[in-house]
């Protein structure tokens, strides 16, 4: 069988069952489906890494005195409207 990513031909041994009842294959051999599937892991991790890494540049120190993650601009407004940030101001002014 011919895999459909490098072209090779190689023995129907080196192909994974996509549905082993109806003896479908996968169209790309084990070493194809391998590589994608790191690839597909890697691009997952490093997505998992830059949220990480944006969740702590993202900090923002309100004056109300809490800190919240602000990812997008509606994030910020959704603070500044709620009732925590809100109350958090007036017990301030209070003082
Ligand atoms: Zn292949
Ligand atoms: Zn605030």
């Amino acid at each position: 069988m011919q895999c459909t990513k490098c072209d090779k031909r190689k023995a129907l041994t080196e192909y994974s069952f996509k549905n082993e009842e109806e003896k479908i294959y996968y169209l790309y051999c084990d070493s194809c489906r391998n590589e994608s599937q790191q690839t597909q892991k890697k691009y997952k991790e490093k997505a998992m890494e830059n949220y990480n890494l944006n969740k702590t540049i993202n900090k923002i120190e309100c004056s109300c005195g809490i800190t919240y993650v602000s990812y997008r601009n509606f994030h910020m407004i959704r603070h500044i409207n709620s009732k925590k940030h809100k109350q958090s101001l007036e017990i301030k002014i209070k003082i």
